[in-house]
């Protein structure tokens, strides 16, 4: 088995969408979807589903909460940033800078509908288990990967934390993480 070094995070749908079709975002004039994958919306509305620390909308876009964000910042964890929403002050918009390389071909990841214009794809299928370029265990703290996966807007890359960082975050008492292992290169 190749060496587990670290862990993705992902959560349930929240049954809310954080770029809907009225939110203004650059979009590609080929493919029509969007160019910048790292945007927020701060007028997005919060989660329908209340409850969960760590959540997911229908675009992808990982919404946690207060607490989750307070044992983040008393751990200090690095590689992340929380984006306010004026209208759900509970709820953060997950947001890393720390990025981590994607092994596609070991994940024998799909990328359909080659855009001409922008060059991005329509769908980047297969994403976990994820497997990642590196051949050591990851520092401690929050990555993200350099690829967004998923389909037309509702494309995110993966949150991703070190083993250490997930240990933590697994008796933190938070509700609604799912960690997956992540792997290294052999
Ligand atoms: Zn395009």
């Amino acid at each position: 088995m190749p060496l587990i070094v670290g862990y993705s995070i992902s959560g349930q749908d929240n049954d809310s969408t954080m770029f809907g079709k009225k939110v203004p975002l650059k979009r590609c004039p080929g493919c029509g979807y969007r160019l910048d994958f790292l945007a927020t919306n701060p007028d997005y509305a919060g989660p329908i589903i209340k409850g969960m620390d760590f959540s997911a909308t229908y675009d992808n876009q990982h919404i946690v909460s207060r607490a989750f964000r307070d044992v983040v910042l008393e751990k200090g964890y690095p590689g992340v940033r929380f984006g306010p929403f004026t209208r759900d002050p509970e709820h953060f918009h997950l947001m890393i800078d720390r990025v981590v390389p994607f092994d596609a071909e070991r994940r024998k990841t799909r990328f359909e509908r080659l855009c001409k214009v922008c060059g991005d794809y329509g769908d980047v299928v297969r994403a976990t288990p994820a497997h990642l370029r590196t051949g050591s265990v990851l520092d401690d703290g929050f990555y993200r990967t350099d690829l967004f996966f998923g389909s037309k807007d509702a494309k995110s890359a993966l949150t991703i934390v070190a083993p250490r960082t997930h240990d933590e975050l697994a008796i933190s008492g938070l509700q609604g993480l799912e960690f997956h292992p992540a792997f290294g290169a052999e």
